[in-house]
């Protein structure tokens, strides 16, 4: 069986009635982009570059070790596009020993993602610049993670045009029509997706985070890892929401969360009209079986019905038979 799931790799992915679908590949490290190219990834869905920051004693890496870190990435995947997801350091990610230890404790609640980036302006400027210098060598992309409000967004696009600018007045090369992308992983955003669809070039859902800040549910406490259900109600009508606003808008619409990379949801998210899933390389080939055994226009027939059902033993019943 092994055998036969390799040789999917050079097999196209497409659904039975012909929808094409595109896999992709989440990476920590640049190194880990050969991995997504042997599994055959059609790109870089997300690159948590926080593991770059990690680990080091707190001394962060400049812009230059980021820039070849970012290069490197870009050019191991030879033209294909690499989706940067700026610093989302806090909660589960912290920097470890800082020197004065101001991430070691951001609660899931607190600091994280983004709202940190906006508060510390100089590292953030530095590792756009670095991403920026990165584009010149392929395809990239940028993805800002746990925007909730219409003013990050502002605060954000304020600066990327900032380290732009740095560039153009130091002569240095970048892609300056490069894209820009957020993540969809707080209700507030799932809830207000007009605000997100009319700034943003293409968007990603991170089903960790929207599960975490939807149940109320700590990713990192064991306690409470049993409520932790992907298929809540709650969970579904939200994802197939948000999918479902950016299709008719036209916008770009991944899923990135560990979700997209479960074999046993992947006939939900075709039904709910998700075409772009970005998953660990080692679970691209599962998906991809589970894809070529797939009609969407039957599977679409059975959401409503998924969609209308708030007994969760039900809605799994309903999944496993799709
Ligand atoms: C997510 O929240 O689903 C996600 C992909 O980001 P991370 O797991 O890095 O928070
Ligand atoms: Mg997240």
């Amino acid at each position: 069986a092994k055998e036969k799931l390799e040789q999917l790799k050079y097999t196209q992915t497409m659904t039975l009635d012909g929808v094409q679908i595109n896999l992709l590949a989440n990476i920590e490290m640049p190194e880990d982009a050969s991995e997504a190219m042997e599994r055959g990834a059609l790109g870089i869905g997300l690159f948590r570059s926080e593991f770059l920051f990690m680990n080091r004693d707190g001394k962060l890496p400049n812009e230059e070790e980021q820039y070849l870190a970012y290069a490197q990435t870009i050019e191991a995947m030879h033209g294909l596009p690499v989706n940067i997801r700026t610093i989302d350091i806090g909660a589960d990610k912290n920097l470890g020993n800082d020197e004065n230890n101001v991430t070691s404790d951001i609660s899931p609640l607190g600091l994280r993602g983004i709202r940190w980036s906006l508060s510390e302006p100089e590292i953030f400027l530095t590792q756009l610049r670095a991403i920026l210098r990165a584009s010149a060598h392929g395809k990239t992309q940028i993805m800002v993670p746990m925007l909730a409000q219409v003013h990050e967004i502002d605060l954000t696009f304020n600066l990327i045009a900032q380290a732009k600018k740095q560039l153009e007045d130091r002569a240095i090369a970048f892609d300056p029509n490069i894209k820009i992308g957020a993540m969809i992983e707080l209700p507030a955003a799932a809830l207000t997706m007009p605000a997100f669809l009319s700034r943003f070039d293409f968007l990603s859902i991170g089903t960790n985070d929207l599960i975490q800040y939807t149940l109320g549910i700590d990713r990192t406490d064991n306690a409470v890892a049993n409520l932790y259900d992907p298929l809540h109600p709650a969970i579904i009508q939200l994802i197939a929401r948000i999918i479902s606003e950016a299709n008719a808008a036209n916008i770009s619409i991944s899923v990135c969360g560990e979700m997209a990379g479960d074999a046993k949801a992947t006939k939900l998210l075709l039904a709910m009209g998700l075409k772009d899933f970005s998953m660990h390389a080692n679970q691209i080939l599962v998906v991809k079986r589970e894809i070529l055994k797939s009609n969407t226009v039957k599977l679409k027939k059975f959401l409503p019905k998924i969609l209308q059902t708030y007994h969760p033993d039900t809605i799994k019943e309903l999944v496993e038979s799709l």
